[in-house]
């Protein structure tokens, strides 16, 4: 029973014209033609590669929505429980290369485009990238939603969809500059915008309480006094060898049409219109940060507004069953990306104690079977905890809900422990500092039914510190891991198609893309000197796409001969790129001291690649990166050095340049201080296409080095549990210098890399504020991994025996492994296969 179906006798007519599913080239080219004829009202004598790109697009997105429909209409005609991932962010990069290859017709649209005097690779690179999300958490969605329509799971993902993505990055003079990356300019042929589908969302106001006529039971009602429309925008997300096409639904903004009569008739008509546009500038910006908490009251509103929209939207999905809410979990599971959606808990209560008037105690229980959390970090900074006031005057019922909450679990938790009273304190969802706070992972925890870190070490670590207590008091059955993934469609086929190409040939085709343990069979292939040489000419070819790519980008010049040392991800302090700056200066001035006629032999040629971008507001990370950018001038315009040494920074990086990055090293760094990083799942990307990696003992990179064996990784640096030691005694004002570290700083205070104080935070964070990253103490082991390094470099056959083991044993990190994890231990649902 679907309404608004059309009168039987009209079914003919839909049956007999209805859209088919382009087959062939001809059909292809048909479609295309009419897409710049009509949905773009060009031609042939005025088609450039942008319109190309965009009919290209919108061809191979009609196959999508075809799929997508009958998907849809699979899942609710069957009735299955869905999973609806939350997440703040996605992190997409381009969709047409990764639609294209899903759809297994890279071949065809290849021969079509060229039909038509077009290239397919120029219209791939037309694409901008959806550079919704920050790094590692948002790219984590977009790997994910990948995996829950391969894997046939009928998952769901919902989101913002900003005007502006993560800023373009751009260096001057060796500074960041942020340039605002208005990534819809060209408007987005990938996205469906569902106008017809728009909620109304509240802000601040006030709340009543009333009596129910009928039973004259008392309840209470929020009355905003902000009202702003969420309008859907959907982004078909195809799996890959299966017509299964899932959803990402993302959250526009808009003013409602209601109007403010009363200043309207005051004659302020134009001030009460800018009000109403006051209502655009929710979804307009995603904030830059990434690992860090700025409580900031736009940042409450997108979160707000976001989860109101989507729980409106699966409330009116699951009533049209017609089920009884309490199999609302039986239907519906919430995984939360973070704590960021984390009012969804208090919201969903909301939605069934206020407005459909379920019992307080049995709503409880519904949104605790509905809910899951994964927590994504153990830093204190990154904590969301949101100032009781502002939260008050946004959502006053939120927190009149959250105080019951609080209220009754304390009860609870007193009863259970009568004598601890500072348990009570540690646990309330209410910081009692001043001013309060409200602890958003604490309400993650008790409102979700499973809480989950994100690589065994984290999940081990925030069941031992931060989430200690709340072990003690549900028992450590709440809590449990699901290691990161990656999607080895896009970190492998569409990165490295060469590559993958390669495997394919010896494994038999490409199935090991949905079965990535089967890369285990390479291990026969050890001994097998073409195959060895086939692998070192597609590493090589990957390193002259990236040299070609870092000319373009910034004009320097590196030998692909050379061995490439990458280190790209957001720059943060945790994550330690002083640490790579300060080894290269220190490998730079050894250089500097060895005889000419013996470095070549000393001192393997190596390119030093550094990217990323920092938040606008973090001070010491824009120090590093303009570190990086004047050693890079000094030592590259060294004519003492030539090629033994040179160093990169790579400008704006993003998803669609990691795929060209990952494949192109032959070392990568994953450096962070041990217990800082929660897994990583860049160090996947570089060894899943054949880089190894130098690393610390922190997270996934513990599990990397059980699949793919401690011969294969060179780690180095203290443990977790020493860090808190070292702190302490850092604290008491013991901390020294390494020699060699002491010789780094004094290069950079007599100004070898331009004016001291430019970089004066960056040696005194170590020398005097107590070196809170341990760089002091990982230093030397650092430059000892370095020298094994460059002395196992040279032995070629090795390294590359080296890299075929990796590759063999990655199969543990795709993201089909925790997309399975997550619907067996946590969401309860299964793959629906059949089509309608
Ligand atoms: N940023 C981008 C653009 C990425 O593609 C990735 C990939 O993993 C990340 C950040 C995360 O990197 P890491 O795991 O090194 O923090």
């Amino acid at each position: 029973a679907i309404d608004n179906s059309i009168p039987l006798k009209a079914r003919e007519a839909w049956q007999k014209y209805g859209t088919k599913e382009f087959e062939s080239a001809e059909e292809l080219e048909a479609r295309f033609i009419d897409h710049v004829e009509t949905t773009l009202a060009r031609s042939m004598y005025n088609c450039d590669n942008l319109a190309a790109y965009q009919s290209l697009s919108s061809s191979v997105r009609d196959k999508l929505i075809l799929r997508w429909n009958k998907t849809q209409q699979l899942h609710t005609v069957k009735e299955v429980k869905r999973v609806y991932y939350f997440s703040l962010e996605f992190l997409m990069g381009r969709a047409l290369d990764n639609a294209i290859i899903n759809l297994e017709i890279k071949d065809l649209c290849n021969k079509s485009t060229n039909e038509l005097g077009f290239r397919l690779e120029d219209l791939i690179e037309t694409e901008p990238d959806a550079g919704l999300g920050n790094g590692g958490l948002g790219r984590l969605a977009a790997c994910f939603v990948d995996s829950l329509s391969t894997g046939n799971y009928p998952g769901w993902g919902y989101g913002l969809r900003y005007n502006y993505g993560i800023f373009a990055q751009k260096i001057v003079d060796g500074y960041q500059v942020e340039a605002p990356d208005y990534w819809l300019k060209f408007g987005n042929p990938w996205e469906i915008p569902r106008t017809e589908i728009q909620y109304p969302v509240d802000f601040y106001g006030y709340v009543s309480t009333e009596k129910d006529e009928k039973t004259g039971a008392l309840y209470k009602q929020w009355h905003g006094g902000e009202r702003v429309l969420a309008v859907a925008y959907d982004f078909p997300v195809p799996g890959y060898k299966t017509s299964n096409v899932n959803n990402l639904r993302l959250w526009s903004s808009q003013p409602t049409t209601e109007f403010d009569f009363q200043k309207f008739n005051q004659g302020d008509y134009t001030n009460s219109v800018s009000q109403q546009q006051r209502a655009e500038s929710i979804t307009a910006v995603l904030y830059p940060n990434d690992n860090f908490y700025q409580g900031k009251e736009l940042r409450l509103k997108q979160q707000y507004f976001w989860v109101a929209a989507s729980l409106h939207d699966i409330v009116r999905r699951f009533l049209k069953t017609k089920k009884p809410f309490s199999q609302l979990p039986d239907y519906v599971s919430i995984q939360l990306n973070d704590t960021h959606p984390t009012i969804a808990i208090v919201e969903l209560q909301r939605i069934l104690v206020d407005l459909q008037k379920v019992d307080w105690h049995e709503a409880w229980d519904i949104v605790t079977r509905t809910f899951g959390y994964t927590n994504h970090t153990v830093m204190s900074e990154a904590l969301e905890k949101w100032p009781l006031e502002l939260f008050a005057n946004l959502l006053p019922r939120h927190l009149e809900i959250i105080y019951q909450v609080n209220f009754e679990f304390l009860q609870d938790v007193e009863r259970k422990f009568p004598t601890e009273r500072d348990l009570l304190t540690r646990v309330s969802l209410i910081e009692e500092s001043s001013p309060k706070n409200i602890r958003m992972a604490h309400l993650a925890i008790i409102g979700s039914h499973r809480v989950n870190g994100v690589a065994e070490l984290h999940s081990e670590l925030i069941k031992t510190t931060i989430f200690k207590d709340f072990v003690k008091i549900y028992g450590s059955e709440r809590f449990t891991n699901v290691t990161n993934g990656i999607t080895p469609r896009r970190w492998l086929k569409q990165a490295n198609p060469k590559l993958s190409e390669l495997i394919a040939s010896k494994l038999g085709g490409y199935d090991y893309l949905t079965k990535l343990e089967k890369l285990q069979e390479l291990q026969n292939f050890l001994e097998d000197s073409e195959f060895k040489k086939a692998w070192v000419e597609v590493k090589k070819y990957n390193k002259v796409r990236l040299t070609d790519m870092i000319k373009t980008l910034t004009g320097i010049e590196v030998n692909p001969n050379s061995m490439f040392d990458i280190q790209v991800k957001r720059i943060h302090e945790y994550k330690r790129q002083q640490l790579n700056i300060f080894g290269v200066i220190w490998r730079y001035l050894q250089i500097k001291a060895t005889p000419k006629e013996e470095r070549a032999d000393k001192w393997p040629a190596k390119v030093c690649i550094i990217g990323g971008k920092a938040a606008p507001g973090y001070y010491a990370a824009k120090k590093i990166i303009k570190l990086v950018n004047a050693v890079s001038d000094v030592v590259n315009s060294d004519p003492d050095v030539g090629d033994i040494l040179k160093v990169v920074f790579i400008p704006d990086y993003n998803v669609s340049k990691a795929e060209t990055i990952c494949p192109a090293s032959d070392i990568s760094q994953h450096i962070s201080t041990a217990g800082t990083e929660a897994s990583g799942t860049s160090n996947m990307k570089f060894v899943l296409n054949g880089g190894l990696i130098i690393g610390t003992v922190d997270g996934a990179n513990v599990e990397i080095t059980r699949e793919i064996g401690e011969d294969q990784i060179f780690l180095f640096g203290n443990l977790s549990e020493d860090v808190e030691e070292l702190r302490h005694e850092h604290n008491m004002g013991r901390l020294t210098i390494p020699d060699a570290l002491n010789q780094v700083f004094d290069a950079i205070e007599s100004g070898t890399f331009g004016n001291y104080e430019e970089y004066r935070t960056l040696v005194e964070n170590i020398k005097f504020h107590g070196d809170y990253y341990l760089v002091s103490d990982d230093f030397e082991s650092y430059l000892e991994a370095q020298r094994t390094i460059d002395k196992e470099y040279k032995d070629q056959d090795n390294w590359t025996r080296k890299s075929i083991i990796s590759v063999a044993n990655m199969g543990f990190f795709s993201s089909d492994r925790c997309i399975e994890e997550y619907a067996d231990n946590i969401w309860n649902i299964e793959p629906i296969k059949e089509q309608v």
